[in-house]
């Protein structure tokens, strides 16, 4: 396909909000895509060039991509800037800026889709002395020969400023349609999914081999799992009663969640954000080797810091110090970590994914009977709420932050929240317990003592999976240090929107919208139903329409930006729902 054609359906959805009509469009441009190009076509719609296990970053800054566009126009660095600041966006610059240039077309070369990735490829590639000035060549010659259309697309790409408003569900639900007509494949292609958290690989299997590649998808080794995620219950009889009776009891450590995937004596770590972390853990690769008896093994676990001296866990203020990139051997001798197992995969070329989590952790305790730094989670077998809430207290005062019950008969769910895993933790009765991680759309302007920072406070929202739409839940107006509401202000203004972004449902408007990009944790006392937002939306029984909204919400956290999040793991608005009815459960209780 040449790029051409590629803008020209980036145009289209551009122009179009519905969701339906964005899977139309998507739908129609993977069908005209080559098998050999397919999955290159997704991942420049996800605004990546590859998957994140696989941390290939474009490794270029605004500055470059002005001097790269001087190189290719004949305007100067100052021109480029005004008409940047003109635009409010480096793409339409770079369109109205061709369109003016007297350089107009250098060459009569038209550009093939799979031309630009790789040339962006070659871009990401490019390290080392004397690399800055080699990836601006190298973006200015594309540049050079796009038409403005292309151009503006070509410099929007490597900034992570496409904004199509794809997210992976309606990319998926479109790869459905492409395939079938219908978007009914989706669960199948979700499944495949979340085997291999590479959606240009999902989408060029689907080409390749139809649905029959698809149903026989398969872990491979050194790519993560999607990873499962935990529900939340606030009391031991309602673990039970979903649980059906009994169910395992494992503590709950708060530390990095590590995925480990092994192969001979290779080993590769990855994050809950699927990033290869393996580098940053040296002493975990070498224990995993040591202690684990098998040739090829996937598992799940939590590392956390521990100190053997007084044989206790550390806090993850404390436990993030491992997370660096230098002086990593030296701080892992001071900081040695624990990695508790909790689940198991792959074992020996075998699947257990679908195995009863019963089984799983036999083997898993069977594998790590004897491990000094790998071990698996301490648990207990509960029949009873009372062992629950014992097994808790103690738990809560060895320092750990609570409880996972574990459904017993469950197989392993990936890339989902589900009650197959229930975390409870330390809660006071009657206030939310849990914080909520949840999505910028939009900042208020400071006043009063405020006004100096020219930030007041967030517009946040949830994600709303269904339908792949950020359904404001609050505003956000404490909790921010000075340096907090500096970083934010400086950050959010590199994001900010003309009008409403896309996938964005709100009844309120801030002084500034932005695209949905970054998460924050919040906490507050309460939720509750308000008219003003969107959040779960729903008409009440007086007839009236209301959301779910938070009361004294506030920042939490040292780091206002949650740059370990990405928009999928913000809190859903189920999730909003469900935080919701439980509360009141807690408070019937309690009266
Ligand atoms: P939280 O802030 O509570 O960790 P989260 O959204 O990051 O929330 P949850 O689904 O709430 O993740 O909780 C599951 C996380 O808890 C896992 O991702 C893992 O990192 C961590 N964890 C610690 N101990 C366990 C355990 N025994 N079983 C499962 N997960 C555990």
């Amino acid at each position: 396909m040449l790029f051409k054609e590629l803008v020209s359906f980036y145009e289209r959805l551009d122009a179009v909000s519905s969701r339906l009509s964005m899977i139309d469009i998507m739908s129609e441009l993977f069908k005209k895509s080559e098998k050999d190009e397919i999955a290159n076509i997704v991942y420049i719609t996800q605004g990546v060039l590859a998957p994140p296990f696989e941390g290939i970053e474009f490794g270029i800054a605004e500055k470059m991509v002005e001097e790269s566009i001087a190189l290719a126009t004949g305007f100067t660095k100052d021109e480029i800037d005004k008409e940047y600041k003109r635009q409010g966006d480096m793409g339409k610059a770079a369109f109205a800026l061709k369109e003016k240039s007297k350089l107009r077309r250098m060459s009569n070369k038209e550009y093939t889709v799979n031309d630009v990735y790789d040339t962006m490829r070659k871009l990401a590639a490019t390290s080392g002395s004397g690399s800055k000035d080699q990836k601006i060549k190298i973006l200015a010659n594309v540049i050079a020969a796009a038409t403005p259309a292309e151009a503006k697309y070509v410099v929007k790409y490597p900034l992570d400023e496409l904004r199509l408003g794809a997210g992976d569900s309606t990319i998926l639900e479109a790869l459905s349609v492409m395939a079938t007509g219908k978007r009914a494949l989706k669960p199948e292609l979700e499944k495949a999914y979340n085997l291999c958290s590479d959606l240009g690989l999902v989408a060029e299997e689907l080409a390749s081999n139809g649905e029959s590649g698809i149903s026989h998808f398969k872990i491979s080794l050194f790519k993560p799992i999607r990873p499962a995620l935990a529900e939340r219950l606030p009391t031991a009889e309602e673990i039970l009663e979903k649980m059906g009776g009994t169910c395992f009891v494992d503590q709950k450590y708060d530390g990095f969640r590590c995925q480990v995937h092994k192969e001979g004596s290779k080993v590769k770590i990855f994050s809950r954000r699927l990033e290869d972390t393996t580098a940053m853990y040296p002493d975990l690769v070498a224990a995993v080797n040591k202690e684990i008896n098998a040739h090829s093994i996937v598992f799940d676990g939590e590392a956390i810091a521990y100190n053997e001296d007084i044989g206790e866990f550390l806090p993850f203020q404390q436990t993030i110090q491992r997370k660096r990139k230098h002086g990593i051997e030296e701080k892992a001798s001071e900081m040695p970590l624990r990695l508790f197992a909790f689940d198991i995969m792959f074992l020996d070329g075998k699947d257990l994914m679908n195995e009863p989590y019963r089984k799983r952790r036999e083997e898993l305790e069977r594998l790590l009977e004897r491990g000094a730094v790998v071990r698996p989670t301490g648990s207990i077998i509960a029949k009873e709420p009372k062992q629950i809430d014992e097994f808790f207290q103690a738990t809560i005062s060895s320092g750990l932050e609570g409880v996972v019950a574990k459904d017993m008969n469950s197989p392993y769910t990936a890339g989902s929240r589900g009650f197959a895993w229930i975390k409870m933790k330390r809660s006071y009765k009657g206030e939310l317990s849990d914080t909520l991680d949840l999505i910028v759309v939009g900042y208020y302007l400071g006043h009063g003592s405020r006004s100096e920072f020219k930030f007041g406070g967030l517009l946040c929202a949830a994600y709303n999976d269904k339908k792949d739409v950020f359904e404001t839940v609050t505003r956000v107006g404490s909790g921010f240090t000075e340096a907090q509401m500096i970083e934010l202000k400086r950050e959010l203004d590199k994001i900010k929107s003309e009008g409403k972004p896309k996938r964005v449902d709100a009844n309120v408007e801030p002084d500034f919208w932005v695209y949905p990009k970054y998460i924050v944790t919040i906490k507050a006392d309460e939720i509750t139903k308000s008219p003003m937002h969107t959040c779960g939306k729903a008409v009440q029984k007086d007839g009236t329409e209301a959301g779910y909204a938070l009361r004294f919400p506030r920042l939490v956290g040292d780091e206002a930006i949650r740059k370990d999040k990405g928009l999928d793991d913000a809190t859903t608005t189920k999730e909003v729902i469900e935080m919701y009815d439980q509360q009141k459960r807690v408070k019937i209780e309690d009266s």
